[in-house]
């Protein structure tokens, strides 16, 4: 770690287990998985939380498992998430534990999730004589687009701790935006709603030369790629903003023929639910709008992605009071504005008051400007960081179990 004179017993005791969280992180980062089936990491994970005397519960109809741990006496129900799940990417990092399958990576980190993960479940279970309630323990897969979390809460997740409902959620996500060790919150929008585009601008094909006589749906589709950017600057509010980007353009088949058809899709954005609504509904006009103009017409589709990641208040208050005491006050850090990624712990935190935070791992020796980042190939977590995760895990357990 590099703040070395950062000293309290949570982060000492999560120093001592680091060499067997990061070799269960090793194992894991070998072998990822992609979806909401993960059987391989889903018995990685049975048999971690058997190993510490647990009794683990797998998904049905999803590879999750859920476990809970019980404090000496009767007391709330908090939660406790890590995501499974890699992505589909061919790992560059040259690492010695580095994926041994092309076309799949824990470049999200989501290794490093479950391994703190457990590590804090470790360091809770020892300490059991000294708090009340309960830890609900969530592993989901399908975290990258597959609405895994949503898919467990279906499952009846809230209803697995012994029949109590949790009152509080919390969950980490490492990051190579941030140095090494440190923590970062904000109370309200954390992350973004992520919703995908699909636009089909129909006219009618016909020859290059004549125009007149066919409908082009190529400069219809270019005027609407332009237009929503002009919507999102003269109709979204810039204290409550969203992103529109369409970022796949296809048409056409060679240089004299009008196509029938033009294709756009792309990513919507946004951090309050209220303008997610607003904005689908000011795509449609200008889709629909610019169609009508010039004869041609338009299909879209909004497929929904993940709702808008939203920190409870007080939570992410006891969040900041918990990561100050274990991680110190310098390397604990209210983020200052949204990140326009998405989550699907959102969908926890609509039923339950919790929040999400980051944990960073940019290694200290790489330049922050041109570190990769998540979702990169080439992404290096420091893993040292991790003593700092699951430090925060056990305070935020610790503070909610005890206070409230
Ligand atoms: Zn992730």
């Amino acid at each position: 770690m590099q703040q070395t004179g950062i000293a309290h017993p949570y982060l000492d005791a999560a120093r001592e287990i680091l060499p067997e969280v990061i070799a269960l992180r090793r194992r894991l980062h070998r072998v990822p998985e992609i979806g909401l089936g993960l059987p391989l990491t889903q018995a990685l994970i049975l048999e971690a939380l058997s190993g510490l005397g647990l009794e683990p519960v797998a998904g049905v109809t999803v590879g999750s498992v859920v476990a809970t741990i019980e404090g000496a006496r009767p007391g709330p129900t908090i939660l406790l998430r890590a995501d499974m799940d890699g992505l589909p990417l061919t790992e560059e990092t040259g690492l010695d534990f580095a994926s041994e399958h092309d076309g799949r990576m824990h470049a999200c980190g989501h290794d490093t999730h479950v391994a703190m993960l457990m590590g804090a479940a470790r360091l809770l279970i020892d300490d059991r004589a000294a708090w009340r309630g309960r830890v609900l323990l969530m592993f989901q897969p399908g975290e990258e687009g597959f609405h895994g979390a949503r898919y467990m809460l279906e499952e009846g997740l809230l209803e697995q701790s012994g029949g109590e409902r949790p009152s509080g959620a919390f969950a980490l996500h490492i990051s190579t935006l941030y140095e090494t060790g440190t923590i970062d919150v904000r109370p309200g929008p954390m992350l973004a709603s992520g919703d995908t585009l699909r636009i089909t601008v129909r006219g009618r094909g016909g020859h290059a030369s004549t125009p007149h006589t066919a409908v082009d749906p190529i400069t219809v589709a270019a005027e609407i790629v332009l237009a929503l950017q002009l919507m999102v600057t003269r109709r979204v509010d810039a204290f409550d903003p969203a992103v529109v980007t369409i970022a796949q353009v296809v048409a056409g088949t060679t240089t004299n023929i009008i196509p029938e058809t033009a294709f756009l899709a792309g990513t919507m954005r946004t951090v309050s639910a209220a303008r997610r609504e607003a904005v689908k509904a000011e795509i449609r006009r200008v889709c629909d709008g610019i169609a009508a103009a010039h004869g041609a017409s338009v299909e879209l589709e909004i497929e929904p992605g993940y709702p808008v990641t939203v920190n409870d208040d007080a939570f992410t208050a006891l969040v900041l009071a918990a990561a100050r005491e274990v991680v110190g006050e310098e390397q604990t850090r209210l983020l200052p504005a949204p990140i326009m990624g998405a989550e699907d712990f959102s969908y926890v935190l609509q039923q339950v008051p919790g929040a999400m935070a980051f944990v960073g791992a940019r290694p200290p020796d790489i330049d922050p400007a041109t570190a990769p980042m998540n979702h990169s190939n080439r992404v290096v977590f420091d893993e040292s960081a991790m003593a700092a995760g699951i430090a925060t895990y056990v305070g935020v357990a610790r503070r909610f179990l005890s206070v409230s």
